[in-house]
């Protein structure tokens, strides 16, 4: 099987699986404990702290570990605006396309009586510090900006927006789960106030993340209980997890140059490639894009049947669409770059990692064409496009 569904999850490295090991077997004291086993088990999350805290340019203190990215979303953005409101600042300024833990968390805040304003983007799939700037208000409390976005790739002028928002003192939180890892990140550099990432997206395990909050900023619980994490996120440490996720991104980020060349040498055929195929266009920008992820919509299709027939051929992608949470609603984020319903529809992500070789992209580039040409074969709606009832849109 080709895996070709590196935005989804990543598989976990072998040296990750590696680190985590001694975390069940041998210290699996509680780090709340007095005993020695707990403090073995207590140093252990702290260097796991360090480590994360110097890939970012953070500090251990600055570091809040979670169940993952969607929690840390979660929290970044509740503290965020609860800090706010006690200023009397209760609007957020965010985009079209983020992803749904922090659209959603926005939806629940708007209940809660906060003013949520999401910025259009372009069609490149890029936001502008200008948009940003212009729409700040004198009660804006929090700007939310992702850096990759999950779908298409699209990489977001970060510094430029986060050297906008210090300057109107404006909190300001990116979802940073697919670009950690992958892409340099330096949190001071960036002006970056509160910051997510997830594990499983950079060869760590599923189910544990870091929030990243700027020395200063009061966070809010989510989840109440115990005093673990300062207090700020209850419940018993994933100490295996986060070891592996500290083993993950010092690992990433060792080798983030070469990696990301690797990579990016794989996209580039990817996208010259599949380009080829008639009534086909790249989603997002061409080149402002992280090294892995490629997403196309071919006219006539549905993204669906593609994903089927791919994985029969041994091939792992993504329509990249809200599509497998059951809904029919095509992809908010094609729908966010202004591809039309129709087309929105046949999309394929495909995102690579650098266990991917040129003999994956050689076969990718084999039978991604011989699909799309399959199923337009029996498409009623490509009938009519070829016939002329309708009219072509790419
Ligand atoms: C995967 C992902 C998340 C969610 O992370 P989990 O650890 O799976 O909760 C949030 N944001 C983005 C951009 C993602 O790609």
């Amino acid at each position: 099987m080709i895996y070709a569904d590196n935005a989804a999850t990543t598989k976990p490295s072998k040296a990750v699986i590696e680190a985590m090991l001694p975390y069940f077997e041998e210290v699996y004291g509680n780090p709340s404990s007095l005993h020695t086993p707990g403090q073995k088990a207590a140093e252990a999350l702290q260097l796991a702290r360090e480590k994360i805290a110097a890939c970012l340019g953070a500090s251990p203190k600055e570091i809040t570990f979670t169940s993952g990215g969607s929690e840390a979303d979660n929290q970044a953005l509740r503290s965020a605006a609860y800090l706010g409101k006690r200023n009397g600042k209760t609007h957020i300024l965010s985009t079209a396309f983020e992803h749904h833990a922090v659209l959603h968390t926005l939806k629940a805040l708007e209940k809660e009586g906060f003013t949520v304003e999401l910025l259009p983007v372009s069609p490149e799939g890029l936001v502008t510090a200008e948009q940003v700037e212009t729409a700040i208000r004198e009660d804006t409390c929090l700007v939310s900006v992702m850096f990759a976005q999950n779908e298409i790739g699209t990489i977001q002028p970060i510094g430029e927006i986060g050297e906008v928002c210090h300057r109107h003192g404006v909190l300001f939180h990116t979802d940073a789960v697919q670009a950690a890892g992958h892409i340099a990140i330096d949190v001071r550099d960036l002006n970056v106030d509160l910051l997510s990432l997830s594990a499983h997206k950079f060869h760590g395990p599923k189910g544990v993340g870091a929030l990243y909050a700027r020395s200063g900023i009061r966070l809010s619980s989510i989840i109440e209980g115990g005093a673990q994490e300062r207090g700020k996120r209850a419940g018993t440490e994933n100490l295996p997890a986060i070891v592996g996720m500290a083993k993950a991104l010092e690992d990433a980020t060792a080798h983030l140059e070469e990696n990301a060349q690797k990579v990016t040498a794989l996209r580039e055929r990817l996208i010259e490639g599949l380009s080829k195929i008639p009534h086909s266009a790249l989603n997002g920008d061409r080149y402002a894009r992280v090294p892995g992820t490629v997403n196309f919509c071919f006219e006539g299709i549905e993204g669906e049947s593609l994903l089927l027939l791919l994985d029969m051929a041994g091939i792992a992608a993504s329509s990249g669409s809200a599509c497998t949470s059951g809904s029919l609603d095509p992809s908010h984020v094609l729908l966010a770059i202004g591809r039309p319903h129709e087309v929105a529809h046949g999309s394929l992500r495909l995102s690579l990692s650098e266990e991917n070789t040129d003999e994956d992209v050689d076969t990718i580039l084999k039978e991604v064409p011989r699909v799309v040409e399959y199923l337009r074969s029996m498409s009623p709606v490509w009938k009519d496009l070829v016939a002329g009832k309708r009219k072509f849109i790419l």
